[in-house]
């Protein structure tokens, strides 16, 4: 088991709106598995892109963690205020000959079958209004994650070079990940199974910069019944800060967890100390998806 000095963990949202059940359970897995190993558990919030960040989002998330009894340690670590970070490993990877500018469009990119085919590489006049991509190397990245098994990607032919900054100016998701969980110190990272797919290409660009990867664990997301992913976008209903228990005991079932019926009785505090002493990994069903009726029965499927 991984003493505190080396199991770091974090949970970090994007503040595109209210905490809502699918990030409530991604915080809740995160935060037990930490617990469980007695490890430290950091919060990051992924504030990169204002125009998709309503004023009040982040403070409503840490209100809703709060009410939810799910302390973190230290400060919050805002991405907003790490732009140089970000440019550092940009300077790194051109260093490297890694980087080159790209003004394909996503319906260009789309016409490829998805996967972008690397045709900007090699142009010799300027692009002006581009985004900057890595090159990645035609190699499989195989990693092993706690939940979901072995996993293999083939970056060049299953991803492409990928965008590392827009071209609207703002640093891309992977890149900012990949320097702040370095930054952190982050030793596990436990999140929704929807970013399984990113994985690779955030240990690819670990390689590149010299940083250690993480171990990783995919859980399940929630869906509605029409299949799609609870989320903002999908108008998920924020969850009840006035009322955390039933929510958590929802969460723990979701989680495959086996919360025994008292512990509807039970305070945030109890509810939460039973959970980090009985957490159980293995017990995370390794599935894609879970439908989530916000009312009130969760139906695995
Ligand atoms: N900010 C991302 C999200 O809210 C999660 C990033 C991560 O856990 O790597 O979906």
């Amino acid at each position: 088991m991984p003493s505190e000095a080396t199991y770091i963990g974090r949970f970090a949202p994007s503040p595109s709106g209210p905490l809502h059940f699918g990030s409530l359970v991604a915080a809740l897995a995160s935060f037990l598995d930490a617990r469980a190993q007695g490890g430290r558990w950091l919060l990051r919030m992924e504030d990169l892109d204002p125009a998709r960040e309503p004023p009040q989002a982040a403070a409503s998330i840490l209100r809703s963690l709060e009410a939810f009894g799910l302390h973190w340690d230290g400060e919050v670590l805002y991405q907003s205020t790490r732009l140089e970070a970000y440019r550092d490993a940009l300077k790194q990877l051109r260093a490297l000959g890694l980087i080159y500018t790209c003004d394909c469009s996503r319906q260009d990119v789309q016409a490829m079958g998805g996967v972008y085919d690397g045709r900007c590489r090699a142009r010799t006049e300027a692009v002006v209004h581009g985004a900057l991509r890595v090159k990645v190397a035609d190699e499989t990245i195989t990693f092993n994650d706690l939940i979901q098994g072995p996993q293999a990607q083939q970056l060049l032919h299953e991803c492409g070079d990928f965008v590392v900054l827009r071209k609207d100016g703002l640093f891309a998701y992977q890149l900012a990940v990949v320097v702040d969980d370095a930054f952190q110190g982050i030793s596990h990272v436990v999140r929704g199974v929807d970013l399984l797919d990113s994985t690779a290409r955030q240990i690819y660009l670990q390689r590149c910069l010299g940083e250690t990867t993480p171990q990783y664990a995919h859980i399940p997301v929630a869906v509605n019944a029409d299949g799609q992913k609870l989320s903002k976008q999908h108008f998920a209903r924020a969850i009840d800060d006035a009322d955390p228990v039933p929510q958590l005991l929802q969460s723990l079932q979701f989680l495959g967890q086996a919360p025994a019926p008292e512990l509807r009785e039970a305070s945030t505090e109890e509810l939460l100390h039973w959970a980090i002493g009985h957490w159980d990994i293995q017990a995370v069903p390794k599935l894609a998806n879970i439908r989530h009726d916000c009312d009130p029965a969760i139906t695995s499927g």
